[in-house]
């Protein structure tokens, strides 16, 4: 409805002023309607056909371009449209080509509107009730960004989004796999410290077959921290790799 993208964008842009604290309640009532609203079609006696939704979904962004014209969002804020498709948020400008691609692939009724000031701030609105809910993230008001990758991973910024503070929203998904790519190796070297001695022994020794372990994921893509590559594990040695020095 156009109200509600305006309403939305209104109660972001008071609420979601600062990145690191996107706390309390802004998202949840725009994610409520959302979801509720596709259950009551499928009762009505004709289903829209293709065209009529197709129809209906122009309208609908259309008249959500026309909302954040008429009320726009916070300095700093970037106004998006989201729509959930296959359990993964998209997310674009209101006014991208490819909002009415992707609402025709997802089950929403209309596409739904926020604003948001950082692909953070975004990733936390969207996935707001999930965090909440989630029972291995210890502190469902500020996640860690390693707790946050997940539903970074599942968060598809479009290239038409556009950050102030980022270089690009690419850069989320980026930091995700890092975090990614950090677990990983910290498994690995969980799993080689419970290594059977013997099989150890028959490539080397111990720093000799974690040299080889280490050697097989120096490509992974880890992260820097101050400019040095990080190695997540004391269990395996760094590799012995001029970038990893
Ligand atoms: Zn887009």
């Amino acid at each position: 409805m156009a109200s509600s993208a305006a309403t939305a964008a209104r109660t972001t842009a008071r609420n979601g002023k600062t990145t690191r604290k996107t706390t309390t309640k802004p998202a949840t009532p725009v994610k409520e309607e959302v979801k509720t609203a596709p259950a009551t079609a499928p009762e009505q006696p004709k289903q829209p056909t293709k065209a009529e939704r197709r129809e209906a979904g122009k309208t609908a962004i259309e008249g959500m371009i026309a909302d954040f014209a008429k009320d726009p969002v916070a300095d700093g804020m970037v106004p998006l449209s989201f729509m959930l498709v296959n359990g993964d948020f998209r997310v674009h400008r209101p006014d991208c080509k490819s909002v009415i691609t992707d609402f025709m692939k997802s089950d929403y009724t209309e596409p739904a509107a926020m604003g948001a000031a950082s692909a953070r701030a975004a990733v936390l609105e969207l996935w707001d009730d999930q965090i909440r809910e989630s029972d291995t993230i210890a502190d469902a008001t500020n996640p860690t960004e390693d707790e946050l990758a997940v539903y970074y991973g599942a968060t598809d910024f479009h290239g038409c989004v556009k950050f102030p503070g980022d270089a690009d929203a690419g850069s989320v998904k980026r930091d995700a796999k890092h975090a990614l790519a950090r677990a990983m190796i910290e498994a690995m070297g969980a799993a080689y410290a419970n290594l059977d001695p013997k099989v150890k022994e028959a490539l080397g020794g111990d720093l000799a077959a974690g040299a080889i372990a280490s050697a097989w994921v120096h490509h992974l893509p880890t992260g820097e921290n101050a400019g040095k590559r990080i190695w997540p594990t004391d269990s395996l040695p760094r590799p012995d790799r001029s970038d990893w020095r």
